[in-house]
């Protein structure tokens, strides 16, 4: 893991509110990887968490992040969890009318954002608009302030997120006129990340076909995420602001836009690096290639788990000269079903059992949310890397909780 990557994002994504004129409240969603480190940078950076969890909180706070710099979302919260935030300060996205009463009994004041189900979406999260009405009605002013709305979208798309917002300025109007405070609108997460090329991607789509993978097993074309993202991250939160002036509506109305980013925080700031304990020769459509072993499982490469693949290349190490051989990627477990890379991907030269292989860009999701000690394997340590003031020099220690091993 590398923190200071993820401090540059914030910056990134601070620099567009900047220029747009907007305030702008970043708080980056928990869930996209479990690293200590993340939430310290996220702290260092003056910049907010979205929790989901008791776990998940204390997490946060544990890494710096003050009460009022928390987001508090999913469905269903539990009392326990809706009092934590409460006591906290922190901001709660309301799922339903069911939480938001249970919310007034707390004695808060509770700070809450009503979360919105989107127009024409069968989401199970949010509320439709007659109950968006109702609890704007009948919210009493005293044990919940109603700071305003927060949504999220599925996709990665610019416009419909700041259509979205659009309308709900007019909400949030409405809102003041009942004695709400009103104060923020929350667009959620979904910045994409860019993580090949163009050229790489199109030629990938273009070519892709049974025959490339191990067993003849592709993923349903689909199912992958989409690895070359012409607007990620910041450039897409500049289109949103840019779209129906939105930038200007929100600074006329004063209303400060929150976002939610998990993976676009991420981008570029972990590797997956795995050992190799084993390699195999076969043949398929008679050519041979190799089936590696490495020393961890498909559950540190999440994408897998959505019956799709991880797919921008892992890096050999050390890079030598030699003969490009096709190499698929098996885990240590005894499931047959345990591969990391079904696609006989061109390594550059053969493995051997003394290299790394190193999967790029994976600390958005991929590396630790499905891990478990599957087999009694042991969860796999995170090293941390960090580089002294001027970037010459680099210094690594163990991910911990509280204090740098
Ligand atoms: C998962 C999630 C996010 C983060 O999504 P990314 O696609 O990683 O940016 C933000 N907000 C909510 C409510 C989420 O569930």
């Amino acid at each position: 893991m590398y923190p200071d990557r993820v401090v540059a994002n914030i910056r990134a994504f601070e620099r567009i509110f900047t220029s747009a004129g907007v305030t702008g409240a970043i708080f980056y969603g928990k869930k996209a990887n479990k690293a200590a480190c993340v939430v310290r940078a996220c702290a260092e950076a003056g910049c907010g968490v979205d929790v989901s969890s008791a776990d998940e909180l204390k997490a946060a706070k544990a890494g710096g992040i003050r009460g009022r710099d928390l987001m508090v979302t999913g469905p269903a919260k539990s009392d326990v969890l809706l009092q934590m935030a409460t006591r906290d300060d922190a901001l709660i996205a309301v799922d339903d009318l069911d939480e938001l009463a249970r919310s007034s009994t707390i004695g808060g004041p509770s700070r809450v954002l009503l979360r919105v189900l989107p127009p024409r979406s069968n989401s199970r999260f949010g509320m439709t608009e007659d109950e968006l009405d109702l609890a704007l009605r009948l919210t009493d002013t005293d044990s919940i302030r109603l700071h305003g709305f927060s949504f999220h979208l599925a996709g990665y798309e610019a416009n419909p997120r700041a259509d979205l917002a659009l309308s709900l300025i007019e909400r949030c109007h409405e809102g003041r006129r009942l004695g709400h405070p009103m104060t923020t609108i929350s667009i959620g997460g979904g910045f994409g990340v860019d993580y090949v090329p163009s050229r790489a991607w199109e030629t990938f789509l273009r070519g892709v076909n049974p025959r490339w993978f191990h067993g003849d097993r592709a993923p349903h074309p689909e199912s992958y995420y989409p690895y070359h993202c012409p607007i990620p991250g910041p450039a897409m939160l500049a289109a949103i602001l840019e779209r129906s002036n939105l930038a200007d509506r929100l600074r006329r109305s004063g209303i400060k836009l929150a976002i939610e980013p998990g993976r676009a925080l991420l981008d570029q700031a972990g590797s997956s690096v795995f050992g190799i304990q084993g390699i195999k020769t076969r043949l398929a459509h008679g050519l041979p290639y190799h089936i590696l072993t490495v020393n961890g499982t498909s559950l540190s490469l999440s994408e897998q788990w959505f019956d799709s693949e991880y797919l921008p290349d892992p890096v050999l190490w050390p890079q030598r000269p030699g003969n490009t051989t096709p190499t698929c990627v098996g885990g240590s477990s005894c499931l047959e079903d345990d591969m990391l890379s079904w696609r006989r991907i061109p390594l550059p030269r053969s493995a051997t059992t003394e290299d790394l292989l190193i999967y790029p860009n994976t600390a958005g999701y991929q590396m630790d949310s499905n891990e478990s000690s599957f087999h009694g394997l042991p969860l796999p340590p995170k090293v941390v890397l960090r580089s002294s003031p001027d970037g010459r020099q680099f210094d690594w220690n163990l991910d911990t909780d509280g204090f740098p091993i």
